[in-house]
């Protein structure tokens, strides 16, 4: 059987690994902190940095495909991993996600709409920016951020000055706000041959901006849900991808905007866990290890709510609970803000 190296040993490797394993395939996880989730789930475990050539082609050689559970995973590593091994997703997909301007540049390229958008590097870039998305608008950091970490809300002008402050000089693009009547992500696969399959838009509800939950049937005319469906395709097929995509949307009076892409499994798609035959765990290791597409059609309405911070104290209720999928991540630690686990409320279809 084929080993699958996995970059990130978070809980989506956790996941993954634990999806490559019932389909008989071992994972290798690179994972350069401590106590990764995912160590207990993967046959070996590399614990190196990722300036540490000596073990990345170490971890290249032992695996027949690498994967990865994050983003940022530095190019110079993404390179001497490509030197040994195929990537799957692709180097471009990485490349485009790795920024946020790349990554906008490329949607409106392909014809998809986004908020309006500039580049910000200091104050005067900031003011011209203003002037062209209008306030208020968001200031988010073009690499590394996540759950709403290195954004800054801006009302009007005057709050120019404090927001380039609080960027602490990383190089930044501000976005108009986007007047939205919801969120809504689609989880979309290609494999190795091209075949497409999306699951079911999920609408998504955040705070903080992190997701705290996710409803599946979304509230949702069928047109958008053909719009979704179709926009997120577009995007496969542009980056000849392989792998689990997931594209986040707001849905507006005039269609839907793209807000960003995630180039690897994603958080508002643990749903498919328990709403699915073929979760996005599975269809992501079966694109990577170049098997077919598996059944991901619903058979149940899903309630997905994260797990955050003391929201662990939910769970001997919860495990109480009928209908109520427990996924707990085997985090040592709490920590405010930090995602522990989800529930998956479950009701079976007809
Ligand atoms: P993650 O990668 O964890 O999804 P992130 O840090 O990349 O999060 P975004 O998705 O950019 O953050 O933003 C988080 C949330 O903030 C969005 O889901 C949305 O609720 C809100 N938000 C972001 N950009 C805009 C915008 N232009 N207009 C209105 N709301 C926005
Ligand atoms: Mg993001
Ligand atoms: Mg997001």
């Amino acid at each position: 059987g084929s080993v699958i190296g996995i970059l990130g040993g978070g809980q989506l490797g956790r996941m993954l690994a634990v999806a490559a394993g019932r389909l008989g395939l071992r994972c290798h996880v690179y994972e350069p902190g401590s106590n990764p989730p995912a160590a207990d789930m993967a046959h070996a475990l590399t614990t190196a940095g990722y300036e540490d050539e000596a073990a990345l082609c170490a971890f290249a050689r032992s695996v027949d495909v690498v994967t990865y559970e994050f983003e940022n995973v530095p190019a110079s590593a993404l390179d001497l991993i490509e030197s040994l091994v195929p990537i799957r997703p692709g180097r471009e997909a990485l490349r485009i996600s790795q920024d946020r301007m790349t990554e906008k540049d490329f949607l409106t390229g392909l014809g998809l709409r986004v908020a309006p958008y500039a580049a910000v590097d200091d104050l005067a870039g900031l003011e011209a920016a203003l002037n062209q998305t209008g306030a208020p608008a968001i200031l988010k950091t073009r690499r590394f951020g996540y759950d709403g970490k290195g954004q800054v809300r801006i009302k009007d002008i005057a709050e120019a000055d404090q927001a380039i402050a609080d960027m602490g000089g990383s190089p930044s693009v501000l976005e108009g706000f986007v007047d939205f009547s919801a969120e809504i992500s689609v989880i979309a696969a290609r494999s190795a041959d091209g075949a497409v399959a999306c699951f079911d838009p999920g609408q998504n509800e955040h705070s903080d901006g992190i997701l705290r939950r996710t409803t599946v049937p979304a509230a949702l005319p069928a047109s958008l849900r053909t719009d979704a469906v179709l926009l997120a395709g577009r995007i496969l097929n542009a980056l000849e991808y392989v792998g689990i995509l997931g594209v986040e949307l707001f849905v507006t009076p005039a269609g839907l905007i793209v807000n960003e892409i995630a180039p690897r499994v994603h958080n508002s798609g643990h749903w498919t866990q328990n709403g699915c035959v073929v979760d996005q765990f599975e269809q992501h290791v079966r694109a990577v290890a170049g098997w077919p597409l598996g059944d991901g059609q619903r058979h149940a309405d899903v309630v997905m709510e994260n797990l955050i911070g003391d929201d662990m104290d939910r769970v001997p209720e919860l495990a109480a609970q009928a209908n109520a999928a427990l996924h707990l991540y085997g985090k040592a630690e709490t920590r405010d803000g930090r995602k522990m686990g989800h529930v998956n409320f479950v009701t079976p279809l007809g």
